[in-house]
């Protein structure tokens, strides 16, 4: 693992979530309430900030979430005409 700065020892709660710390939020840019990206990598857990994009044409502004994804607003318009 290259790049790390610190590691913290964190507890997972009895639903399975945990507490990224505020500094690692703050460095990055994440608010609560943002999306991030979770990957499994062999025997480790990697979580990246989601850069928002439309799923059907990547535009990456007037985006709507639904159903953990995002619907800009030009493709939701497209889609009511269907
Ligand atoms: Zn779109």
């Amino acid at each position: 693992m290259k790049n790390i700065k610190s590691a913290q020892v964190k507890k997972i709660d009895n639903v399975g979530r945990i507490q990224i710390p505020k500094y690692m939020k703050n460095n990055l840019k994440i608010k609560n309430g943002d999306y991030v990206e979770i990957y499994e990598n062999g025997n480790e857990i990697i979580i990246k900030k989601h850069n928002a994009s439309c799923i059907f044409c990547e535009n990456l502004d007037s985006l709507t979430a639904f159903r953990d994804n995002f619907i800009c607003h030009e493709c939701m318009d497209k889609l009511k005409g269907i």
